[in-house]
């Protein structure tokens, strides 16, 4: 069934970079077998699932959409991929995003742009824009994104579906291609949040393969949905409602912050006085350490190289050129410069800080209130080519994801009304390690 959805919504939605029919049906006559001789099923059991094409999986092509990776095979799965093994969903294959997960729109894809599915002419978002469109698509019935300023929340946004990065430190990162390693998270996206719930359950744990993986209990995830928020305290800053928020995402979330009160939760506006220079923070912190993280792709170790060098560097030269793109390039370029001696102490270390001060923000906020509520993205889905020519504009477009980012803490984007027949995302904050009410809060809102 998933692949003949596939079949017929692909040619205008073009969400996958690579298919594993022949693997997916292996996986499920496996299933079956397995289940013929009396085996339990998984949490998971049959579910199709699609990843995103910069976690690894073995012998299955993984290009992070980069010309770089074009003809690269992991020669191992990573934990998540494991896991979800292990609860018995069927991977259907590799989903598209921005190259090594830079972008917000899935046009810094180095082989074609994926398209939302409300709307063809629109983007679906970014970086994970592929896994979101195939889920709204009905292709797949969930998704594994990358989320490390917004990338699974506002793609999940833009398609209208359910998206939530968990807390860092939550879900392995061993086997994801590292972008900023201070940030990336890996985590769900679905059609609902019970869903996102049963996934989250599958791939959350400690990992001694990721040395930022938090050694917690899990809770559990899916009991904790019990449809009541009487009593629960909301924040709502007020820099994530004003200047530069569409008219349209404003009132629908004051409508669902009116539908939390009427369910029994109280609202107040709050102030996370440091907003303002969050996105200056993110981009000197997320591409120094994308420079750092990215030196491993000089055309000896991975992925493509380059012909006819004229010696080693010329091989490195001539095969990160043609390899990465030009946001990959800008980003690289900006990390070096931000880490270079002499210039170290004005930006990284300064932009460390204020990271700090960030995340100051938030935890005096959660001493007096359970979540935080704002939209999740300032405006919705915007044209093909609309923004692409303006890397500031499009950086601009993450101003309420990244400031969890930096401060570690959970999140999930859930649908909350339509702006002129595309969807408009609500996003839910939590305390650190506190999936379980940011679930609750979200289930109840549904
Ligand atoms: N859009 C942001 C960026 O370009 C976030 C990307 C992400 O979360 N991977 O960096």
């Amino acid at each position: 069934a998933s692949y003949s959805r596939i079949g017929a919504t692909e040619p205008a939605i073009k969400a996958f970079l690579t298919l594993n029919e022949e693997g997916a049906r292996a996986q499920a006559d496996k299933l079956d077998r397995q289940l013929q001789e009396g085996a339990e099923r998984g949490l998971l059991f049959g579910l199709p699932a699609g990843i995103k094409d910069n976690i690894v999986t073995e012998g299955l092509r993984t290009t992070c959409a980069s010309q770089f990776l074009s003809n690269y095979n992991p020669i191992y799965d990573a934990t998540v991929v494991s896991k979800l093994n292990a609860a018995q969903s069927v991977t259907i294959g590799k989903l598209n995003m921005d190259e090594f997960a830079m972008g917000g729109s899935n046009e810094n894809s180095r082989f074609f742009p994926t398209r939302n599915p409300w709307n063809t002419d629109y983007v679906p978002g970014g970086s994970s824009g592929g896994s979101a469109a195939s889920v709204a698509a009905g292709q797949v019935y969930f998704a594994l994104g990358s989320d490390t300023g917004g990338s699974i929340r506002q793609p999940a946004a833009y398609c209208g579906i359910v998206g939530l990065k968990p807390t860092y430190g939550l879900v392995s990162r061993f086997g994801l291609v590292a972008f900023a390693s201070s940030l990336d998270q890996i985590g769900p996206l679905t059609k609902n949040v019970e869903d996102s719930a049963y996934v989250l359950q599958a791939i959350a744990g400690y990992d001694r393969m990721d040395s930022t993986s938090a050694n917690v209990d899990i809770p559990d995830y899916t009991s904790a949905l019990t449809g009541d928020v009487k009593g629960l305290r909301i924040g709502v800053p007020k820099e994530y409602l004003g200047e530069g928020i569409d008219p349209r995402v404003k009132e629908a979330v004051l409508e669902a912050l009116k539908v939390y009160e009427s369910m029994g939760a109280t609202w107040e506006e709050i102030s996370l006085p440091h907003t303002d220079y969050a996105i200056a923070t993110y981009y000197l912190l997320a591409s120094s350490e994308a420079s750092s993280n990215l030196a491993r792709f000089d055309g000896v170790r991975y992925g493509v190289r380059a012909d006819n060098p004229d010696n080693l560097i010329d091989l490195y030269r001539k095969s990160r050129s043609q390899g990465f793109g030009p946001e990959v390039k800008r980003r690289i370029m900006l990390g070096t410069y931000a880490l270079s001696s002499g210039y170290y102490d004005a930006y990284y270390l300064k932009a460390q800080k204020v990271r700090t001060l960030i995340k100051q923000d938030f935890d005096k906020a959660f001493e007096q209130y359970d979540i935080l509520i704002g939209p999740t993205a300032p405006t919705p889905a915007f044209r093909i080519g609309e923004q692409v020519g303006d890397p500031l504009t499009m950086y601009l477009n993450d101003i309420c994801t990244i400031p969890v980012s930096l401060a570690g803490v959970p999140a999930i984007s859930i649908p909350c009304g339509f702006a002129d027949g595309l969807p408009v995302g609500l996003q839910i904050i939590g305390k650190a390690f506190d999936e379980t009410t940011v679930l609750r809060a979200a289930h109840a809102f549904e």
